[in-house]
């Protein structure tokens, strides 16, 4: 069975780029990945692509259709895929001989997928029938702020107890700036606390007492620090996806099986 590997994050953290340098490496590799867009508002795929939503609905014409915004015609578009969604379960079941990992880029704007009914739908279906692992993209040089790091980190957090699937952290962007100091932080908390020292704003008070609540969830996660544009990282990331596929099995489908 091929592992399906959901890529979220927030929106520029580098998710179709870091789909496309994974695409080429593993063709470089003779391992051709499955991939596929979930964006129907994205001008253009830069990697091949197997199955894009773009070929299954017209974003613009569903904004049009709906009389929708453009958030509201990408949440559209995306519920109109989900009713179709078990016709890629069978294309993506179908290519378990020949491909070991499928790949699903996300929309830009992460709640869309996140807090919406179909990327839950989506989601769910994908953990029943494959192991399942959500990638998070950060983008490691905005998160040199504190406080931007803080908010990424409990977007991650929230969307782990929400999906309950195994997680690996991406900082991606280390050509430009070093992911050290994250990993310092996530380890050390008087470290961090040096950081957002000197700022008595409400949200550097916030992310002090934030701090310690995620403490658990920073010990328990893998992080792989990535370029999406040099493919620093690479072999690090497929070690912690094969670790990732260990937890599902160990911990997530068995759950799964007492609850149906
Ligand atoms: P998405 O919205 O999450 O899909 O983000 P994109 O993949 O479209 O990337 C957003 C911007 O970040 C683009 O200008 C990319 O070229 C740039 N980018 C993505 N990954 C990297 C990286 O690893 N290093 C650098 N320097 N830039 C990156
Ligand atoms: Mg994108």
């Amino acid at each position: 069975k091929p592992v399906c590997l959901i890529v979220l994050g927030m929106a520029g953290s580098g998710k179709t780029t870091f789909v496309q340098q994974l695409t080429s490496r593993l063709h470089a590799k003779n391992k051709p990945p499955y991939v596929i867009n979930l964006d129907p508002a994205c001008k253009e795929v830069p990697y091949p692509v197997n199955i894009d939503i773009r070929d299954t609905v017209n974003y613009k014409e569903v904004m049009k259709q709906y009389s929708l915004g453009p958030n509201g015609g990408i949440v559209t578009s995306l519920n109109l895929f989900a009713t179709k969604f078990d016709q890629l379960i069978t294309l993506v079941a179908k290519k378990s001989a020949d491909t070991d990992i499928a790949i699903f880029d996300t929309p830009g704007q992460i709640e869309v997928f996140t807090w919406s009914a179909s990327g839950t739908i989506i989601t769910e279906t994908l953990a029943a029938l494959f192991p399942t692992v959500v990638v998070y993209v950060i983008d490691t040089v905005r998160s040199v702020s504190p406080v931007t790091f803080m908010s990424n980190m409990l977007y991650a957090c929230s969307i782990l107890y929400k999906l309950r699937l195994p997680f690996i952290i991406v900082m991606n962007k280390i050509d430009v700036v070093k992911h050290d100091f994250a990993l310092e932080w996530m380890k050390d908390f008087d470290v961090f606390e040096k950081a957002v020292n000197g700022d008595e704003s409400y949200h550097a008070n916030l992310s002090r007492s934030l701090s310690m609540a995620l403490d658990e969830f920073y010990q328990d996660i893998t992080t792989v620090g990535f370029s999406a544009v040099t493919g620093e990282g690479f072999e690090a990331f497929l070690k912690a996806v094969d670790a990732a596929v260990v937890e599902y099995e160990t911990d997530y489908r068995p759950e799964h099986d007492r609850l149906q």
